[in-house]
């Protein structure tokens, strides 16, 4: 697809309106119109004497669609008039030319809660902050009170973090297999267990520098996340090595929530949970997926639905009290009526936290490289799984906390948690909002530090793969010192 801009610079803002309507898509941007051929979108700003005026013509296989919206010159910020603008225009152009409007509007961003949450502590109240997201943004009425619902939430969880606040993320990027949709930097387990020993050696002196450093500032740990990967990849001795590392580094006197990540059911055994226990976990994920036995192998997950209400069982006989299970809509193969066999024999299990995922096509991914991925941005049979899973889970007692948004996901729609009062995953929220420092440990982990009390946010990267983590470990201590000079000094005690 060709993208032309004529009188603007919004190349990221109308690259991103053109996937809502052709993912998948290459766009390619262009400024010579005889080369524009059958299938392009002309965007255009034009500044008259009062107003300016965004206007779009999409034309692909013989049909063409155009619209325009007008913003006055003095509007407050011109910047943002601009951009809604032509977002505007886009939609209503993309609407006449395919049929649909995306559910999130001109919203392309991955935080459509976080934007809600600035309209009301603007001043505005619910109904107003709904009616510009509708009237101006053009988000459809579902989405928008999943935005009002989700906002309520997420402040009353950011509100809990503090200037001396921060987290930490624990990076195990090793996994039994590699799931067909999977663009993370995970490493096959069997391929790299020679690895292991040297892996989680260096993992706790890692976490032992982090720990020193959270002392010297005088922050107050809030959350600690065991991520990757499937941490559940490591023996049971391996784990106990890495939580006693952990014990040892950091005072847990003000964690509000530690969770670990068991992904994958078959790689749970007692022995993993009862290290896992022992380490003070309180929250752990049990990811399914799907309960279904041929998309499972489909996906490359190799493990059965058998498998999955095995490890659950076990997890609760051990004592975990807080079990999130995550879900994918739009897997291949799946259905609305397969989505909601899944909800059903899941439902009784009684899962404190549920996250409904919508498939996303990573270009990294097997889903993509072999070509199975669906680009279908009208959404249609994986927005009706999400409209019957929110509603079955909303009458289960769990309510929406946080929500993002990815690239390139069916239907342009949304991925979202749902909690029992008292079980929404706090870290989740937390790096979603960016509301404090998140440090990070392990190969992959990027440490993402938020000044207190200001807006300013700096990363430190760790080595994505465990190799090069290994090999260059002096220099993955070293960088610890950006983040001492990021905080320029330590808390008072007193601080907030
Ligand atoms: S379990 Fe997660 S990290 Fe591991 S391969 Fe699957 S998607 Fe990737």
């Amino acid at each position: 697809m060709k993208l032309y801009l004529l009188g603007h610079a919004m190349r990221y803002e109308a690259g991103n309106l053109c996937f809502l309507f052709f993912p998948g898509e290459k766009i390619d941007e262009e400024t010579d119109l005889a080369a524009r051929g059958d299938f392009y979108a002309i965007t255009r700003i034009r500044r008259g004497r009062t107003h300016t005026r965004a206007l779009v013509l999409l034309v692909q296989g013989g049909k063409t669609a155009r619209a325009h919206v007008f913003f006055q010159n003095d509007a407050p910020d011109p910047v943002k008039a601009g951009e809604h603008a032509l977002g505007r225009a886009f939609i209503e152009a993309g609407e006449r030319l395919c049929g649909f409007r995306p559910p999130w509007g001109i919203l392309t961003g991955i935080r459509p809660v976080k934007l809600m949450r600035e309209l009301l502590a603007s001043g505005m109240d619910e109904e107003q902050a709904a009616r510009r997201f509708t009237e101006e943004l053009r988000v459809s009425p579902q989405k928008t009170a999943l935005c009002v619902r989700t906002a309520g939430e997420e402040t009353r969880i950011t509100a809990l973090s503090t200037l001396r606040s921060a987290s930490l993320y624990i990076s195990i990027p090793f996994c039994p297999t590699r799931c067909l949709y999977c663009s993370f930097i995970s490493h096959d387990v069997e391929k790299t267990k020679k690895l292991l020993p040297a892996y989680v050696d260096r993992l706790c002196e890692e976490l032992a520098a982090v720990g020193a450093l959270v002392r010297r500032l005088g922050l107050r740990l809030e959350t600690i996340y065991m991520g990757g990967g499937t941490p559940t990849s490591l023996s049971a001795p391996m784990l106990a090595q890495v939580f006693d590392a952990v014990r040892a580094a950091f005072s847990l006197d003000s964690l509000r929530e530690y969770t670990v990540e068991a992904g994958r059911p078959d790689t749970i055994t007692p022995e993993k949970l009862a290290a896992i226990r022992a380490g003070g976990c309180t929250r752990l994920c049990i990811n399914p997926q799907t309960l279904d036995a041929d998309i499972l192998r489909r996906i490359g997950r190799a493990h059965t639905p058998e498998q999955f209400f095995e490890a659950f069982h076990m997890a609760r006989g051990a004592g975990f009290s807080s079990i999130n299970t995550d879900l994918i809509a739009g897997l291949p193969g799946d259905t609305p009526a397969g989505f909601s066999r899944t909800l059903d024999a899941l439902l009784p299990l009684a899962p404190e936290g549920v996250t409904v995922h919508t498939l996303a096509m990573k270009r990294s991914s097997r889903l993509v490289s072999e070509g199975g991925a669906r680009y279908d941005a009208r959404g249609g049979e994986v927005e009706r799984m999400l409209e019957d899973a929110y509603a079955r889970l909303d009458a289960a007692g769990l309510a929406p906390y946080y929500l993002y948004r990815q690239r390139n996901t069916a239907g342009n729609l949304e991925n979202t948690g749902f909690a029992k009062p008292g079980h929404e995953g706090l870290y989740n929220v937390f790096i979603m909002d960016e509301t404090h420092t998140i440090l990070a440990a392990g190969a992959g982990g990027v440490t993402k530090m938020r000044q207190p009390g200001g807006t300013r946010i700096e990363r430190v990267f760790n080595f994505k793969y465990p190799y090069e983590y290994l090999a260059r470990f002096d220099e993955v201590l070293a960088r610890k010192q950006q983040v001492e000079a990021f905080y320029g000094g330590r808390f008072a005690k007193d601080s907030r």
